[in-house]
């Protein structure tokens, strides 16, 4: 399906570098480079050649999409460097990977991954907590890979570590497809400060 009118135009995807994942899961990532391709999504992500890092940028430079990496030095030899690109960044450092990720993106998906994967969602969902962007932060619970963590965060709202505002912060589907279109139709909600009252 493709929408009349996408206010993301560059999606973030955090996703796993693991090569040894379940092939379902690289048909949900493949499932979402097609839509974000037939949409005029291009791909914003850490640049890998491996993984479910390599799948999504293969399926959409493959179905004709534009995918930026963004590597530090010190993994351009250890993960190896996606070879067909449109864009690679090389940056100094982990920390300036994710700042420039966050620069170029109108909005930011974890597919299933690892504990880089974890890492960087949760710090780009933390500086939506800080308001320091507005950009929508998404999960895509591709067979309910998420599950726990998403019990976990329940868990964690009802014990009032993490403030009401984070089910709307953070959206999180099963269906890639109504996943991008609750994505494109997010509007930051205004988030409280802690008080010192309930
Ligand atoms: P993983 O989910 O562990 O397979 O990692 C996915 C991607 O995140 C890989 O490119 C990792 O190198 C990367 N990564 C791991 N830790 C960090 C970090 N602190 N900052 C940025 N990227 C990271």
């Amino acid at each position: 399906m493709a929408w009349v009118e996408t206010m993301i135009k560059k999606l973030c995807v955090f996703c796993g570098s693991s090569p040894y994942t379940d092939p379902k899961y690289h048909a949900t990532a493949e499932e979402l480079a097609k839509l974000m391709v037939s949409n005029g999504i291009g791909l914003v992500y850490g640049g890998s050649n491996i993984g479910t890092m390599k799948v999504i940028a293969d399926c959409v430079l493959n179905a004709g999409g534009e995918a930026v990496g963004i590597m530090p030095q010190i993994l351009v030899d250890k993960e190896i460097a996606h070879p067909r690109l449109t864009e690679l960044h090389i940056v100094d450092s982990m920390h300036a990977r994710k700042a420039l990720m966050a620069e170029l993106s109108d909005g930011f998906i974890a597919l299933p991954g690892g504990i880089g994967t974890l890492e960087e969602l949760f710090e780009i969902l933390a500086w939506a907590l800080l308001e320091i962007h507005k950009k929508p932060c998404g999960v895509l619970n591709a067979h309910q890979y998420y599950q726990k963590l998403i019990d976990f965060l329940n868990h964690a709202a009802a014990e009032h570590f993490i403030k009401e505002e984070h089910h709307s912060i953070l959206i999180m589907e099963e269906d890639p497809e109504i996943l991008l279109e609750r994505m494109n139709g997010y509007r930051a909600p205004k988030v409280r400060k802690w008080t010192g009252k309930k």
